[in-house]
Formats: C-alpha cells, structure tokens, sequence
C-alpha cells in the first residue's frame, strides 16, 4: 500500500473515531447501536465495528471496505448496518460521511410514523427540507440501506420508521453536527407541537434555504 494511501485511510480512521466518541458521550445512542463511517480520500470508507462498544474503540478497531463492502483492512466486522452507509456513499459522490443513531427525540418521530417538519428556519438551512419517514426494513438489510438512501437525494436526513435517524455530510463532524441540530430540532417541535400547531415557514424562505443547501452539497461534490 503507498504511503499516501495509508495516510488517507489513518486520517479518515481518527474523523471517524472522533465522531463515534462524541456520538457516545452526548448520548445520541445506546450501548452498541448507532453507527458512522467515513470516505477515505481514495474512494474506501471506514466503518464502525459489529457489536463493539465505543468508549474504548480506538482507530484500529475501525474497518475499511470497498464500496460494495468487502472488507480491505481490518480484524474485526463492519457493523450489522453497513448497507445503511453503503448505499448513501455509493449513491451520492458528493456525501462523505454518515452517521446512524437512535437519538430520543428524532426517534420519536420515527417510531410515531411522523416526518420532522421544516418549522425551524436553520432546519431548512443545513438539512434540507422536512425529515420523512422511510418505510420500515429489518435492520442491516440491503432494502433499508436503499431506502434510506432514496430519501437522502436532496437533503441531509431521514427517519427510519420503528428504527432511529440516518444524516449524511460531507465529513464525520459534519455529519455528527447535523445529527445533534435534527436531534434539538426535534426536541424543539415535539415541545411546540403540545403549546399549539407551529405556523409553517414563509415558502420563498423555503425555497431560498433549500437552494442554498443544495448548493453547499454541490460544491462539495466539486472539491
Ligand atoms: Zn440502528
């Protein structure tokens, strides 16, 4: 493997790891569940392990795949769920990163069948629209990746029905940044919705924030 090459795959590694850290200690998971992975510069990507708690996780504990999931290096197992990260990764060149969680209040949505609604004027802004709601799949199967992935096309994130929250970005932190602001944002709505019925946005300020996140996502796609 060339120098450049193992660099690349260390770097994405210590994104990642930092990401799974954060993940854990902000209690946007549970014991072992919740995933992330990372592209590495030259088109791998760096997945969390089967089945392994996270505290002490370190970078080596991380695998590295192709895009269809053969494992390139590594001891241990992607994790159970890795056609979730796959299929986004694969769809979408311009996404770096996806993070998987079962964070409360954007899982409450999910498990009630109600889609995240684009009430909050920075929702619009960094994730693109209202969080839907994937039609249930049994986890770690390829259906769920690639329904999730279908419901990523235009925005940062998706509900899984009876499941928890994908987010995809264009790095780990990224990602991570983008989970903990759907996560308050659905902390924030289930709060209001129970004062009253929020007023939706203005459409053109709609349209002005989505164009605008859809061109963030594309110039990250241009780097
Ligand atoms: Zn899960």
């Amino acid at each position: 493997m060339s120098e450049a090459k193992r660099q690349g795959w260390e770097a994405t590694r210590q994104e990642v790891l930092a990401a799974v850290h954060a993940m854990d200690r902000e209690g946007l998971t549970e014991g072992t569940a919740g995933n992330v992975s990372g592209r590495t510069p030259d088109g791998c990507v760096v997945l969390t392990p089967a089945a392994m708690s996270y505290p002490n996780m370190r970078a080596e504990d991380l695998v590295v795949t192709d895009l269809e999931g053969k494992v390139l290096d590594g001891a241990r197992l992607p994790t159970s769920e890795q056609d979730l990260h796959l299929a986004c990764l694969r769809k979408y060149p311009e996404i770096g990163a996806v993070v998987h969680t079962h964070a409360v209040h954007a899982s409450m949505f999910a498990v009630a069948g109600h889609a995240i609604p684009c009430v909050l004027e920075e929702f619009e802004y960094y994730v693109g629209g209202d969080v839907a709601v994937a039609p249930y799949h049994r986890t770690g199967t390829k259906a769920l990746g690639e329904s999730a992935a279908a419901h990523v096309r235009d925005r940062a994130a998706v509900l899984l029905a009876n499941h928890g929250l994908v987010v995809v970005g264009a790095s780990p932190s990224e990602a991570l940044q983008l989970t903990r602001l759907v996560e308050r944002a659905a902390m924030i709505i289930s709060g209001a919705t129970r004062l009253g019925t929020p007023p939706t946005l203005p459409d053109a300020i709609r349209s002005e924030f989505k164009a605008s996140y859809l061109e963030r996502r594309t110039a990250a796609a241009a780097r």
